[in-house]
C-alpha cells in the first residue's frame, strides 16, 4: 500500500492538512515530498477554491488551480454542464462565487423569488451562517415551482475550535422538510459526484488512484463506493476505535509520516 503503488491521489484538506489554523506537519511534510499528481477535495462550500489554493500554497504544496475541488465548485460545475444558469442560493461566497465564475446567475435575496417573480432553475443549498426564514421559504417556493434542489454536501456539523456547529445538513434537512422532498442531487462527499470529477481531472481509473482522509463515513465510505483505494489517516475526525474491521481497500494509520514507515 504504499504510495509508488498509485498513480494520483486525492487529498481531503481538513484534519489531514491542517485543524482549524494549525497545520499538520507528519502529513505536510509527506505530500510536499511526493511526486504524484493530487486533487485536494472538501466538502466545505463556504470558501473559494482560489483562498484554499492560497492557503495550500502556503503550506508549500505547488498545486495547480484546476487540482482544488470545493462542493460549491463542483455544484456549480454540475449545473453548468446541464445548461442550468439561473439560480437561488441559500450559501455563502464559497458557492455565489463559484456560480460567478462559471457565467451562473445567482440570486440570494429571497425577496427576489418571494416578492418581485425571480424563478431559478435551481435552488443551491450549503452551510449558510446568516440563514433565515424568508430564505427558506424563497427556496421552498422555487422547488415547488419546478426548481432543481441541489445540496452541496449533508454534512451535520462541522468542527470549530468550541466544538462542533451545524453543518450544511442542517439546512438542507430544514429546507427538505418545508419542500416535502429530497435533494435532486448531493454534490459532496460520499456521494459519487466529487470523486468521479477528481479521477476525471487526473484522468485515472478509480483502482489506480488512492484516497487519503479522516473521516470514514464521508470520505472512506465514498471512495470505496467507487472501488478507490482508501487510506483513513487518524489526525482528524475519526479516531482508531471507529474504524469498522475488516473492510477491503482501506488502510488505517496514524498519520502520513508513519505510513511511509510501515510495512510496503
Ligand atoms: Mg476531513
Amino acid at each position: 500500500m504504499k504510495p509508488s503503488r498509485y498513480r494520483a491521489l486525492l487529498v481531503d484538506m481538513d484534519g489531514v492538512l491542517w485543524r482549524g489554523q494549525e497545520p499538520i506537519e507528519e502529513n505536510l511534510k509527506v505530500l510536499r515530498a511526493l511526486d504524484l499528481p493530487m486533487v485536494f477535495l472538501t466538502n466545505n462550500s463556504t470558501t473559494t477554491r482560489a483562498r484554499y489554493l492560497e492557503r495550500l500554497r502556503a503550506l508549500g504544496l505547488e498545486v495547480p488551480e484546476t487540482h482544488v475541488l470545493t462542493s460549491g465548485y463542483a455544484a456549480a460545475l454540475w449545473l453548468k454542464r446541464r445548461g442550468i444558469l439561473k439560480t437561488f442560493v441559500i450559501g455563502e461566497e464559497g458557492i455565489t462565487q463559484e456560480l460567478e465564475l462559471l457565467g451562473i446567475r445567482y440570486e440570494t435575496d429571497p425577496d427576489a423569488v418571494l416578492q418581485r417573480g425571480y424563478q431559478p432553475e435551481a435552488v443551491v443549498v450549503g452551510l449558510d451562517r446568516r440563514l433565515s426564514y424568508a430564505k427558506l421559504w424563497a427556496g421552498q417556493r422555487s422547488i415547488q415551482k419546478g426548481a432543481l434542489f441541489v445540496a452541496t454536501n449533508t454534512d451535520a456539523t462541522y468542527p470549530t475550535e468550541t466544538g462542533p456547529a451545524p453543518g450544511a445538513g442542517a439546512v438542507v434537512s430544514a429546507l427538505q422538510t418545508a419542500a416535502g422532498r429530497e435533494p435532486h442531487i448531493v454534490i459532496g462527499k460520499p456521494q459519487p459526484q466529487m470523486f468521479r470529477l477528481a479521477l476525471e481531472i487526473l484522468k485515472v481509473e478509480p483502482e489506480q488512484a488512492l484516497m487519503i482522509g479522516d473521516r470514514w463515513d464521508t470520505d472512506i465510505v465514498g471512495a470505496r463506493r467507487l472501488k478507490i483505494p482508501a487510506l483513513l489517516v487518524l489526525t482528524g475526525v475519526t479516531s482508531a476505535d471507529e474504524v469498522p474491521s475488516g473492510t477491503e481497500g482501506v488502510t488505517v494509520v496514524q498519520n502520513l509520516s508513519r505510513w511511509l514507515q510501515g510495512p510496503a
